[in-house]
């Protein structure tokens, strides 16, 4: 005889926790199943260790930076050793944490990999368990190249294993993963190559973000190798890995390759044929705008479905299903416009809304851009000299603000404000009309001319 719950969130991650959490919380009896470590992967293997790491990076850059305000440093070298203990007990930290939060929001914790029996039924090891919802969470994993020798190359996961910089790296990939690591990993020690399959990384953002980082990358020593695809790795009698490519580039040995090349999404174990449901040719869950499944009463969210792979797009989308079920909302969901992203490179990125790309696609001349671009002033005193570029992609007659595009220091935490004021529909005069605070380079966007 199956245990029942009301709802059942398969996986611990962004999305799962957030969907029983709330849902406990308006009386609703939960269970949560999880397989691996509580907090996904966000926790574990992805923004909060990405962002300690990237913390230290920033660090380096403003010691080299120090000299310029006067600072004479004695510097005795970085210990990749000893943030990587201080990293894995803040995450262990957080395993506990989100264990006492569980147990505080009344939601019981299944231990294990769970599969459909029937739409209503999962079986967890030898035990089955049944509910009237059931929310598929089950996130997603990092993709590794089907090519001669790809097994000698490691993810991201194993990136976060690493218990020293190696002296020499070749990233394979230009989405996010690639370019955040890289500039990681150039900055605390390794000699970073960067092989890229098109022209340039971030296809999907604004070509002046692209354009830009592409620039920042190659003058923060990367070896930025473009038009090159990997063929085929090798172990070379030394230890050290040679790389096979076609294409523009040539890539030096190294000791380690990192495949950043996408993620792919957890549903083949979950024996979905068994529920009835179908998914994308990819393997990720077609979902409606209410993260309904194709069966009634099975629902996904976060990493599995086709839309934005965000943490906070898991944890909105989960918290709303639940309004939604329990909550006596029966319309409450998760609008994916003007969602912001980051991306965690030096200097950070922001972004929001349409690239200028799709503005002039979708609105053709009624498209108009303002732009700026300018050295802060914290770089009037380093030795590099970054600039800042900001861009405004605005429409109509009233010049509503449809996008935001931002690189510089200080991007990742000035965009959340502003996309506040984009969600509710600001124009360009909203922004001049806004008091600027001086002197920050945030300023910038509200004096744009
Ligand atoms: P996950 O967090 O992946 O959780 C899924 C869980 O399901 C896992 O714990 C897994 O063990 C479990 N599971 C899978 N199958 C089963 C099963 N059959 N039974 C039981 N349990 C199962 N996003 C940001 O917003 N900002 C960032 O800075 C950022 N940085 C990132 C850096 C890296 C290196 C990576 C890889 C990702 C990053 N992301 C970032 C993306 C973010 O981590 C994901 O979007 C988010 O974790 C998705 O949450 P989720 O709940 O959908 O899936
Ligand atoms: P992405 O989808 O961002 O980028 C992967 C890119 O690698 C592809 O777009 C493609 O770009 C390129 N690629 C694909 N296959 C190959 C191949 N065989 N050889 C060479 N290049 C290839 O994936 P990531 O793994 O970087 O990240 C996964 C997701 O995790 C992100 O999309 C994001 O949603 C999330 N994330 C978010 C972060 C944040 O918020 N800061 C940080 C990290 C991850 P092209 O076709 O142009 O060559």
């Amino acid at each position: 005889m199956a245990q029942h719950y009301d709802l059942i969130a398969i996986g611990g991650g962004s999305g799962g926790l957030s969907v029983v959490e709330r849902a406990a919380r308006y009386g609703a009896r939960c269970a949560l199943i999880e397989a691996a470590r509580l907090g996904g992967t966000c926790v574990n293997v992805g923004c909060v260790p990405k962002k300690v790491m990237w913390h230290a990076a920033h660090l380096a850059h403003a010691l080299d930076d120090a000299p310029g305000y006067g600072f004479r440093l004695d510097y005795f070298g970085f210990d990749w050793q000893k943030l990587k203990m201080a990293r894995d007990r803040f995450v262990s930290d957080l395993n506990e944490w989100y264990l006492g939060h569980l147990a505080k929001a009344g939601v019981t914790l299944i231990r294990g990999f769970a599969r459909f029996v029937d739409a209503h039924t999962l079986a967890v090891g030898g035990e089955r368990y049944s509910a009237d919802h059931i929310v598929i969470a089950t996130g997603s994993r990092p993709q590794v190249p089907n090519l001669p020798g790809a097994q000698f190359g490691i993810t991201s996961n194993g990136f976060f294993e690493l218990n020293a910089c190696p002296a020499r790296v070749a990233i394979v990939g230009s989405g996010y993963i690639a370019v955040e690591l890289a500039g990681m990993l150039q900055a605390l020690g390794a000699e970073v190559t960067l092989l890229v399959r098109k022209d340039q990384v971030l296809r999907s953002f604004d070509a002046m973000l692209r354009e830009q980082l592409m620039e920042r990358l190659r003058e923060d020593g990367i070896h930025v190798l473009a038009r090159t695809q990997v063929r085929a790795v090798a172990r070379l009698a030394s230890g050290a890995l040679s790389l096979h490519c076609e294409g523009a580039g040539h890539a030096p040995n190294v000791n380690a390759v990192l495949w950043a090349i996408g993620r792919e999404p957890n549903t083949d174990a979950l024996e979905l044929a068994a529920a009835g449901a179908t998914l994308n040719p990819d393997g990720s869950i077609p979902t409606d705008p209410y993260q309904n499944t194709n069966i009634p009463g099975v629902y996904a969210i976060g990493d599995v479905t086709e839309r934005f792979h965000l943490t906070p797009v898991a944890i909105a989308a989960g918290r709303r299903l639940a309004d939604r079920l329990f909550g006596n909302q029966p319309e409450r969901h998760l609008p994916y416009e003007n969602i912001p992203t980051v991306v965690f490179s030096h200097p950070p990125i922001g972004a929001v809304g349409l690239t200028e790309e799709d503005a002039r696609r979708q609105y053709g001349d009624a498209v108009r851009i303002y732009q700026t671009r300018f050295r802060s002033m914290y770089h009037a005193f380093t030795t590099r000299q970054p600039p800042t570029v900001m861009k405004l992609v605005c429409v109509g007659p009233e010049e509503k603000i449809v996008g935001c595009h931002l690189i510089g220091e200080g991007a990742d935490e000035m965009l959340q404000g502003f996309v506040v004021a984009i969600r509710m529909g600001a124009t360009k005069r909203d922004f001049d009309d806004t008091v600027a605070i001086h002197p920050t380079s945030a300023e910038e966007l509200v004096t744009m001319r």
